[in-house]
């Protein structure tokens, strides 16, 4: 029989907060996207959630493929001071069919905070309870669907054949407009 453990952790984002627009932030939706994709290969599932410039994050699996993603995750220089909040066996796992699913629940956290008696989002000094409540939370959230929009890739020599183009217009437009003052001067 398979041994699953559930392990919480927190830790701090590297990268400065760039929200654009309403959709998720374009580095958390890379982080989701190669979760996503690596996931399912080990048979890991869990729930990510991003505020404040913390995060916070449940995985769940066998026993090794937890603690290998785990070490992957933590030499990650996309965050720092990494720490384990919650470690523990468990039966089954309580995320299964998401890969990794990803919380838009700001209102639904504050609450949570204010609940527990806490005045901001800081996962380092959750207790028990407060971490029960997060996975709650994040297992009745529906989930957010990602995709990072990076720009059109530029075929080699695109730019180039653009700039002669663009010039060859400029050149011809001066042609015309040249023909048609001489036009007028000879009339
Ligand atoms: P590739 O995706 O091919 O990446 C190659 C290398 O480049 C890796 O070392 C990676 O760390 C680095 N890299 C890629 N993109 C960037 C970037 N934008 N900035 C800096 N370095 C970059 N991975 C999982 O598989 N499952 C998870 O659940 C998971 N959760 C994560 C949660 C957080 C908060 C963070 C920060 C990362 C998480 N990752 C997760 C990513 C993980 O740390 C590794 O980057 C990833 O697993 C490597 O995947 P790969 O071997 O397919 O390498």
């Amino acid at each position: 029989m398979p041994h699953y453990v559930r392990l919480v952790y927190a830790s701090r984002a590297t990268f400065a907060s760039a929200r654009e627009g309403s959709g998720v932030e374009r580095e958390i939706a890379r982080i989701l996207m190669q979760s996503r994709r690596n996931n399912p290969r080990d048979n890991l599932v869990g729930a990510l959630y991003y505020a404040d410039g913390y995060f916070f994050q449940c995985l769940e699996g066998e026993v090794a493929a937890v603690d290998t993603v785990y070490a992957r995750i933590a030499s990650d220089p996309r965050h720092q001071d990494v720490q384990v909040l919650m470690r523990q066996a468990i039966s089954a796992p309580a995320f299964t069919g998401w890969a990794m699913k990803y919380g838009s629940i700001a209102g639904e956290v504050k609450a949570l905070m204010a609940r527990f008696g806490r005045r901001e989002f800081n996962p380092y000094s959750f207790d028990e309870p407060v971490i029960a409540g997060m996975l709650d939370l994040l297992r009745s959230t529906p989930d957010v669907p990602v995709a990072v929009a990076e720009p059109a890739p530029v075929a080699p020599g695109a730019s180039d054949a653009r700039g002669r183009l663009s010039l060859a217009l400029s050149v011809a437009s001066l042609a015309v407009a040249v023909a048609a003052l001489l036009v007028a001067l000879l009339r």
